[in-house]
C-alpha cells in the first residue's frame, strides 16, 4: 500500500510502498479516507523522540475493511475515527472519567521517557520494520489498529471534517469546555491561532465567552480568528502590553514565553490552561509568591481533557447544528502524495488545514 514515510528525523516525506500486517486478534483494518497533518506530527521525531523510519499521522478517518479475530461489534464498511488516545475503560483514570489519561495508552514516543511502548511493527519495507507513529500511522492508504483505537463516527460527517475530529477539534474545543471550564460571560484569550487555537476559540464561543481575544503574530490567522467569533485580535506584543485581568487564558503554543504571558494576563483567581505541546526540556519560572497570593490556577490540557467515547456525540451534534463550523478551518483537500506541499503551507500559516485524501 501507499504511505508517506519519514526516513530521517524532521526530514521530508517520501511516498513509498509499505507492507502492512493483516489484522490480528482484537485488531481492526481501516482503509483510510482522510487525514489531517497536526503540528505534533511535525515535532514527533525532532522533539518527542519518535524513531525513524516512521509513517506518521494521528488525525484520521476511514472505513473498516478487515476485522481481526474476536472483533464482533464493528462491521465492514463502517466509518471509524482513528483514536491516538485510545482508552481501555477499565483502568483507574478511565473509571474516574479521565479517559484521555488512560494508564494503558502507550506510543512509540514513550520510549523517550523510558516507558514501555508497543514494539509491534505492523509496517515494513522489504522486511525491514517501519514505525507506526503514535500507533496510528494515518498518512497511508490503510492502517491496522487495536479495536479500542477506533471509534464509529456517524456516516453523515464528511471525511475531511471527521478527520479533524481525531485531534484538532477535541483538543481545542476540549481545552475550552473541559480543561478551562469556560463559563458564560468570561473574558478570555487564546494564544496561538493555529488549528488547535482556533478550535479553542470555537469552544469558547459555544461556552458563551463575552470578550474573546485571539493572539497570533500572523495577520491572516488573526483575521480567521475574528471571523470565527473572536471579539478582538492582538499580536503577542499588543497582548503583553494591553491584556490584563482576564478570567481565562488558553495557551495553544506551550512555550515558556507564552505560558508566562498567559500567567501575567490572567486575573487573581483566574485560570491558565496550557494545551500547546511543550518541549520536554523547557521549564517555566513562576513567582512562588504570586502562586500563593494571586490564587491563580495553572492547568495542563492533554487532548483537551476530552473522552472521545463520551464526547464524540457532543462534538458531532454541535457540528450538525452549525455551532462548530469545522469546514471553515479546512482550506481544501490534497492527495497524500502532496504531503510535503501541505506541510509547507501549514507551517508558513497560509492555510489552517489542508486535509490529505487517499482515494
Ligand atoms: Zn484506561
Ligand atoms: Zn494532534
Amino acid at each position: 500500500m501507499r504511505a508517506a514515510v519519514q526516513w530521517t528525523s524532521g526530514g521530508p516525506f517520501e511516498i513509498g510502498d509499505v507492507d502492512l500486517t493483516p489484522a490480528g486478534p482484537g485488531e481492526v483494518g481501516v482503509r483510510l479516507r482522510a487525514a489531517g497533518v497536526c503540528a505534533s506530527d511535525l515535532s514527533l521525531t525532532t522533539v518527542f523522540g519518535q524513531p525513524t523510519p516512521v509513517v506518521l499521522g494521528h488525525e484520521g478517518v476511514g472505513v473498516v475493511d478487515e476485522l481481526g479475530e474476536g472483533v464482533a461489534d464493528l462491521e465492514i464498511g463502517q466509518h471509524v475515527l482513528v483514536l491516538w488516545v485510545p482508552s481501555c475503560g477499565e483502568c483507574a483514570p478511565c473509571l474516574r472519567g479521565d479517559e484521555h489519561l488512560c494508564a494503558r495508552r502507550t506510543s512509540t514516543a514513550d520510549a523517550r521517557a523510558g516507558r514501555e511502548h508497543t514494539a509491534t511493527h505492523r509496517l515494513s519495507i522489504d522486511g525491514e520494520p517501519v514505525h507506526q507513529g503514535m500507533n496510528t500511522a494515518t498518512f497511508a492508504e490503510r492502517t491496522v489498529l487495536r479495536r479500542r483505537a477506533v471509534l464509529p463516527v456517524p456516516q453523515d460527517v464528511p471525511f475531511p471534517v471527521a478527520a479533524m475530529l481525531g485531534c484538532a477539534v477535541p483538543t481545542g474545543v476540549g481545552a475550552a469546555l473541559r480543561s478551562a471550564s469556560v463559563s458564560p460571560g468570561d473574558t478570555l484569550a487564546v494564544i496561538g491561532a493555529g488549528a488547535v487555537g482556533l478550535n479553542a476559540i470555537l469552544g469558547a464561543v459555544v461556552a458563551g465567552a463575552a470578550r474573546l481575544i485571539a493572539v497570533d503574530p500572523t495577520e491572516r490567522r488573526r483575521r480567521t480568528a475574528l471571523s470565527l467569533g473572536a471579539t478582538e485580535a492582538m499580536t503577542p506584543e499588543e497582548f503583553a502590553d494591553r491584556a490584563k485581568d482576564l478570567d481565562v487564558v488558553i495557551d495553544a503554543v506551550g512555550q515558556p514565553p507564552t505560558v508566562l504571558a498567559a500567567w501575567k494576563a490572567v486575573r487573581r483567581g483566574g485560570t491558565v490552561t496550557v494545551v500547546g505541546a511543550g518541549r520536554p526540556g523547557d521549564t517555566v519560572p513562576l513567582s512562588a509568591y504570586e502562586l500563593f497570593h494571586d490564587d491563580k490556577k495553572l492547568t495542563g490540557s492533554f487532548h483537551g481533557g476530552i473522552s472521545m467515547r463520551r464526547d464524540i456525540h457532543m462534538l458531532v451534534d454541535l457540528w450538525r447544528a452549525g455551532r462548530l463550523p469545522i469546514e471553515r478551518l479546512i482550506s481544501g483537500t490534497a492527495d497524500l502524495k502532496e504531503i510535503n506541499e501541505v506541510v509547507a503551507a501549514q507551517r508558513d500559516g497560509s492555510v489552517v488545514r489542508t486535509v490529505l485524501t487517499m482515494d
